[in-house]
C-alpha cells in the first residue's frame, strides 16, 4: 500500500518522509565505504529432501491438535518442511499445530509479497490485524513498514517479500518466545530457501533471534552485516541487516533516524549487490 497524498496521488519522498515523522532527520548522506567484518552465523539450513520426504509432508499437514510436536519428530519435520514447495508451505502452515501459538490464532500468516523478491524483511509475528487478515504488517506498524520501504523506493509486493519469525498471533501481542522461535524456524528458512533473496533485512530482536540465534542487543546489531549459509541458493551466503522493529519505531520516535541510516545501509548494499553480482557479505561495503 502506497502513502497517497489528501488528493488521492502518490506522496513525493520529502512529502513521505515528512509525513512519517522522519523530515528533516532522513536525509540521504554519502558515506565513506567502510568494509565492516561479517560475523560468520551459525544458521544451518535443513539438508536436501530425504526419501522420507513425502511421508513427512503429509504426516504435517494432518497433524492432530496440540501438542503436536511429539507427533512428528523435530529432525524429521524439518526435513519435511525443507522440501516443500510455496503451495505445500501454505497447507502445512495454515494447518500447523506444532506449538501452543495455534490455539489463539484466528489463521496462520506466511507472509506477503514476491516470491521471487530481491529484498526480504522479516519481523517479529502477526499482530491482531495480521491475524484477522492474513498479511503480515497490515496495522500501524505496518503503515509505518510501507512508508520506510518507499522511503527507500521500495513496495510492498515489488521485488519485496515480507515474513515474520513466527506465522501464528502470539497472545497479546506478546514477545514470541524462544521455543516458539524455533518450532516456526523451519518456516523461515524454506521461504528464505524458495526466495533466495540477495538481502535480508530483520525488522527488531525477534527476527534477529530468529535468524541469527541468541543475540545481544538490537543496538549491538545494528550497523553489521551478517551472513545467512544458503546452500540452496548455490551455496552463496546472504546479507543480512539488522534495524529496528516498526512498531518500536512507532514508540520511539527518537530513533528513528538510526532506523533510517540502516535502510540507507541496506540499499546501498543492495546497489553493490545488484552492481556486482556479489552475493557473499564479506566482500561487501558497509
Ligand atoms: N509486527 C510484526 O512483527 N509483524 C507483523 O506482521 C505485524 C506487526
Amino acid at each position: 500500500m502506497m502513502a497517497k497524498k489528501p488528493s488521492g496521488g502518490p506522496l513525493t519522498r520529502v512529502q513521505l518522509l515528512r509525513e512519517i515523522g522522519l523530515s528533516p532527520q532522513w536525509q540521504l548522506r554519502e558515506q565513506s565505504a567502510v568494509a565492516l567484518a561479517a560475523p560468520s552465523v551459525p544458521v544451518t539450513l535443513p539438508d536436501e529432501r530425504c526419501p522420507a520426504m513425502a511421508n513427512a509432508i503429509a504426516a504435517i499437514t494432518e497433524l492432530p491438535p496440540p501438542p503436536a510436536a511429539t507427533a512428528v519428530p523435530a529432525f524429521a519435520r524439518s526435513q519435511a518442511i525443507a522440501g516443500m514447495s510455496w503451495e505445500q508451505l501454505q497447507h502445512s502452515v495454515a494447518a500447523c499445530r506444532a506449538c501452543a501459538l495455534c490455539q489463539q490464532r484466528r489463521q496462520a500468516v506466511l507472509g506477503v509479497g514476491d516470491v521471487a523478491a530481491g529484498w526480504l524483511f522479516i519481523g517479529e509475528g502477526p499482530g491482531a490485524e495480521e491475524d484477522a487478515r492474513g498479511e503480515p504488517f497490515v496495522g500501524p506498524a505496518g503503515q509505518l513498514l510501507d512508508a520506510m520501504l518507499a522511503a527507500i523506493g521500495l513496495q510492498r509486493g515489488k521485488d519485496v517479500y515480507i515474513a515474520n519469525a513466527v506465522k501464528c498471533r502470539p497472545p497479546n501481542n506478546r514477545t514470541p518466545e524462544a521455543t516458539e522461535i524455533a518450532t516456526c524456524a523451519p518456516y523461515l528458512q524454506r521461504q528464505i530457501a524458495l526466495i533466495q533473496p540477495r538481502l535480508i533485512v530483520l525488522l527488531g530482536r525477534a527476527a534477529a533471534h530468529a535468524l541469527l540465534g541468541e543475540v545481544g542487543s538490537l543496538a549491538s546489531l545494528r550497523g553489521q552485516t551478517f551472513s545467512y549459509p544458503a546452500p540452496q541458493a548455490g551455496g552463496h551466503a546472504i546479507p543480512v541487516v539488522v534495524t529496528y522493529h516498526p512498531a518500536y519505531l512507532l514508540r520511539t520516535l527518537t530513533d528513528k533516524a538510526k532506523a533510517w541510516e540502516d535502510l540507507c545501509r541496506a540499499r546501498r548494499l543492495m546497489r553493490t549487490i545488484q552492481a556486482t553480482g556479489a552475493q557473499a557479505a564479506p566482500s561487501l561495503p558497509a
